[in-house]
């Protein structure tokens, strides 16, 4: 039974497996995503609204929290190797940083169903109105994606270890534009074969345990 209260003044989407939308945060506010349903994997791309040409970068947090994996308590870098996001929760610990959105030619040319819904798209559809070309659409990260690292570095396509009302918490520390893709994965596993909705918050404060367990209500 869902009827906790939201927070006021915060913004608050649930938005559809498979699908994407777009919003932004101020520096200083919290982005909450939460995986409603469990194994879902959520593509998410940032870009600084003060200039657009900075954007979240995987490969410079991969270089400097010396990982490829991201933890509470790091920052997740920009392009102009600047701190962009501060991860202030977690409560999966598994998140992927190493492989692309999936994009028209993985599904044409990987598994030969042309015209499937993809996260590229579905992320560079609300940044459009940033004026962007879709090849600027940033690599991603791909929060509770599972992507495991074998030690002679191999990298596995798994299901997520999320259950339903796992959540990631970021501070912004930038003014940005982000999207966000539940991963429309349907082929193979990524997203437990089932794709399923999510919910982004945005807030001025750093979310109670009582807006988190709102958040959490499907
Ligand atoms: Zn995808």
């Amino acid at each position: 039974m869902c009827n906790h209260t939201h927070p006021a003044g915060a913004t608050n989407e649930v938005v559809p497996g498979g699908f994407g939308r777009g919003f932004e945060a101020k520096a200083g506010q919290y982005i909450t995503i939460v995986d409603l349903h469990g194994e879902q994997a959520g593509d998410f791309v940032a870009l600084s609204l003060a200039d657009l040409d900075e954007v979240l970068s995987p490969t410079h947090t991969r270089r400097t929290n010396r990982s490829i994996y991201f933890r509470k308590g790091d920052c997740l870098i920009s392009s102009e190797n600047r701190p962009m996001f501060e991860v202030v929760e977690d409560t999966v610990g598994i998140h992927d940083a190493n492989v692309p959105a999936c994009d028209p030619t993985r599904y044409a040319v990987d598994f030969g169903v042309p015209g499937h819904r993809n996260c590229l798209e579905n992320m560079y559809e609300p940044l459009k109105r940033y004026g962007i070309d879709i090849l600027q659409v940033p690599e991603p990260f791909n929060f509770f994606q599972n992507g495991p690292v074998s030690e002679d570095g191999k990298m596995g396509v798994t299901d997520p270890i999320s259950r339903a009302g796992d959540y990631l918490v970021l501070k912004a520390l930038m003014d940005v534009a982000c999207a966000l893709s539940p991963c429309p994965q349907d082929i193979i596993p990524g997203n437990g074969l089932v794709v399923t909705d999510m919910r982004y918050v945005v807030t001025d404060s750093a979310p109670t345990a009582h807006d988190l367990e709102a958040f959490k209500c499907r």
